[in-house]
């Protein structure tokens, strides 16, 4: 059965660093995914002004997606890093719920908001909302100015939340076919991959260290050093769990149904 996935990023390139592959395969399977990001990314670079990078993260944004097969992308445009003072949690909540009742997901997924070591006050904003967005958006009394406009409640029975760490995880999504294109996603964010490698660059020197692949590295060559940081965390994740490559999430899906639904199993989804 075909669903529809929506997730919802701080940032346009949240999705393909934490769920490129798995995004790509649900697409594939036919599954439709839309993409909300909150923010114009305009405090991500240390060469270009807030002007060239808002044009710039736009263009990359709509390429990605188009490359992942996502068919609907919806950007908020509240300022890189300034989310939770220009749009905070109760706001955007609303926002978000719009969406979902706009679309009717079968799937949502975003930043974890019980994450504990989440630096990104934009990932626990993102988080947070969406969290509750989705649990409460079949609750005709949340925001019930959208009810009265003629939306309908929605009930999300799924959420996926990227997760960083190993802890964390209960679902793994073999993405060996995938790894290509979700690097490929990834590239074509090309002002972010140059900050990544550059702040990657910045450590470096901190450190005093020496990192052979990275040691008089031009930020714009950045293409090596962001397959071999891919490949070695998602062949990390795949190698624990009998895939070549895979990407990890902690998900939650129909609350108690399937503990209550004995010797029944649910279909997976990807
Ligand atoms: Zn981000």
């Amino acid at each position: 059965m075909s669903k529809r996935v929506l997730v919802f990023a701080a940032h346009g390139d949240d999705m393909e660093f934490t769920a490129g592959g798995t995004i790509a395969k649900f697409t594939d399977r036919g599954h439709r995914v839309a993409l909300v990001v909150a923010t114009d990314n305009d405090k991500g670079s240390f060469e270009l002004s807030a002007d060239e990078l808002r044009a710039a993260r736009d263009k990359e944004i709509h390429a990605a997606a188009e490359l992942l097969g996502v068919d609907k992308v919806v950007c908020l445009g509240y300022s890189d890093g300034e989310l939770r003072e220009q749009c905070p949690v109760p706001e955007l909540r609303g926002k978000f719920m719009r969406i979902i009742r706009e679309l009717k997901p079968d799937i949502t997924m975003t930043w974890d908001p019980f994450s504990p070591y989440e630096g990104h006050p934009d990932h626990r904003t993102v988080a947070a909302a969406a969290n509750e967005a989705a649990s409460f958006s079949h609750f005709p009394l949340y925001h019930p100015d959208q009810i009265e406009e003629g939306l309908e409640p929605h009930f999300v029975g799924e959420q996926w939340y990227f997760a960083k760490s190993p802890r964390d995880q209960n679902k793994f999504v073999d993405i060996t076919d995938y790894v290509d294109r979700k690097i490929e996603a990834l590239y074509l964010h090309e002002s972010q991959m140059v900050l990544t490698v550059q702040d990657l660059l910045y450590a470096l020197e901190a450190s005093g260290l020496s990192v052979p692949a990275l040691d008089g590295l031009d930020p714009h060559d950045y293409k090596a050093v962001i397959n071999a940081q891919i490949r070695a965390v998602t062949g990390a994740v795949g190698r624990a769990n009998g895939f070549e490559y895979a990407e990890g999430f902690r998900r939650e899906r129909f609350g108690p149904i399937p503990r209550l639904a004995k010797d029944q199993e649910l279909e997976e989804d990807v």
